[in-house]
């Protein structure tokens, strides 16, 4: 049944799917009735990689994008002063001078106009350059002798001498080394409203890629507050195995430590994702392993002995092909997969459709690879052919997964799902929309281990859904992200309504 009309749910769970006739009969006394008008139900959708408290930390900071003006800037950061305590920093972000109708740069002097006493730092919108206050360069000992840290460059007015407030690439270091580090409780309230956002992008169910045991306390604290309106599968680092109790305090249906990771390389964009040939913009460096195929296979037959799921970052073909050696060696003892991964070549997609491997992809940060980090002068065109294959993976039977990498990357799974069907480069490998969804949903459920709950409208599952203004399949391709969400539900509560 690929189309229904309607769904009717008990308990938290999915009674029964079928046409309005057949769904009729089931509504009682008590049943809340939710009538769409035409709009679309498809299984909540799942992202198999998010940062949540990183994502906290960012939303916590002062947003300053599309900012028309110095002015407007300012009356920003008084807003936020009304809620900040005396003292305190202010941290912003996403500001930028081609947009101001003053047409220069912001100075100490604009900020110091409305913050006299709370130190102030605000980042361009992109790079590393900021605009501090007067308290700022205060606390952070900068003044017109000063020197310019290596690698970076403290503005200075060319008259007086005196630092303007704009700091540029090491030299912002010189003031954000100052901000002390956030209290646990502002990493819960930050958590908190990372996980809002998370709803309202129509995400019910996240893999939580933990970095550090910080994450598991906010994710305890989160669920005894029940502030946790959504499913979270958890993704230890491989140095927090055996070092924190797996299931105390946690509830199955809504949180669970699931995973745990293990980083074989690091990154295309920054040079460090391992390569068998060398990068093809620098022919010294082909980034490293960090560590060993055989520390690689020692480490998987611990986690896979711990009965969890052994999740490897690999991104460059080098790594890739360590993580499938590994995979190999603990066929048959669980469900395991590949995180990131990016480059491949026809004999690792080869190896992937023989071990039925899981791959959890994120096509947000492909599109980046391609437009922002120029895959093909980086890695030349005959390699990049193979970047991000979606569409050889699933002609493969290869069960891909999607995920965001957010705060990397953005959240909007809608947007992910317009990059993997309209993709510009090697338009080959565009997804249909169906393949698309079906890394959000069942194939992510299946990741987890979870497809007999979660990932479908069928009976008997999760009454996870995600209700959008319109049809994915039924719009132009490159519309797909314009598709608002319009519901978020989870196990029959509404978790976010627009
Ligand atoms: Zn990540």
């Amino acid at each position: 049944m690929p189309c229904a009309e309607a769904v009717a749910v008990k308990d938290g769970r999915i009674l029964k799917v079928g046409t309005n006739a057949e769904i009729r009969p089931l509504i009682g006394k008590n049943t809340r009735v939710v009538r769409l008008g035409g709009k679309t139900v498809l299984p909540g959708f799942i992202d198999t990689h998010v940062h949540v408290v990183d994502f906290g930390r960012l939303l916590m900071w002062l947003d300053l994008a599309g900012v028309g003006s110095i002015k407007e800037m300012q009356s920003r950061l008084k807003e936020r002063l009304v809620k900040t305590a005396v003292g305190k920093w202010v941290v912003g972000r996403g500001w930028d001078d081609g947009r101001f109708v003053e047409k220069r740069l912001p100075n100490r002097f604009d900020l110091d106009a409305v913050a006299p006493s709370n130190p102030v730092i605000l980042y361009y919108q992109c790079g590393p350059v900021c605009v501090v206050n007067s308290r700022a360069l205060e606390l952070a000992g900068i003044t017109k002798t000063t020197p310019n840290p290596s690698g970076g460059t403290i503005d200075k007015d060319p008259k007086t001498g005196e630092p303007s407030g704009v700091l540029r690439d090491a030299a912002t270091d010189l003031v954000f080394s100052k901000i002390p580090e956030p209290t646990f409780e502002e990493l819960v309230e930050a958590s908190g409203l990372a996980v809002e956002k998370i709803v309202a992008a129509g995400i019910t169910s996240i893999h939580w890629l933990a970095t550090s045991q910080v994450d598991l306390a906010v994710l305890q604290t989160l669920l005894k507050k029940k502030q946790l309106p959504l499913r979270v599968y958890m993704v230890i680092p491989f140095g927090l195995l055996g070092k924190v109790p797996l299931d105390e305090n946690l509830h199955d249906d809504f949180a669970k430590i699931g995973g745990v990771e293990v980083v074989a390389d690091g990154y295309l964009s920054s040079g460090t994702a391992a390569l068998f040939e060398p990068y093809a913009d620098d022919s010294k460096i082909n980034g490293k392993l960090l560590c060993t195929p055989a520390e690689l296979e020692a480490t998987a037959q611990k986690i896979v002995k711990a009965g969890l799921q052994l999740v490897i970052h690999a991104m460059g073909d080098k790594a890739i092909d360590a993580a499938l050696a590994a995979l190999e060696a603990v066929e048959g003892q669980g469900r395991h997969r590949v995180d990131q991964a990016a480059l491949f070549n026809k004999d690792l997609l080869q190896r992937a459709q023989k071990q039925k491997v899981i791959l959890s992809v994120q096509p947000l940060v492909g599109a980046s690879e391609f437009s922002v980090y120029s895959a093909l002068e980086h890695l030349g065109k005959k390699r990049a052919r193979w970047l991000y294959p979606l569409k050889t993976l699933f002609k493969k039977g290869v069960c891909v997964c999607g995920g965001s990498d957010c705060p990397m990357e953005p959240l909007n799974p809608l947007q992910a799902i317009q990059s993997a069907v309209a993709r510009e480069f090697f338009p080959e490998e565009q997804l249909t929309v169906d393949e698309a969804l079906r890394m959000y949903t069942v194939n992510a459920a299946y990741a987890s281990s979870e497809e007999t709950v979660k990932g479908s409208i069928e009976e008997g599952k999760l009454a996870d859904f995600t209700v959008l203004s319109k049809n994915p399949h039924k719009v132009a391709p490159t519309k797909i992200r314009g598709i608002r969400v319009e519901l978020a539900i989870v196990g029959g509560k509404i978790v976010y309504q627009r």
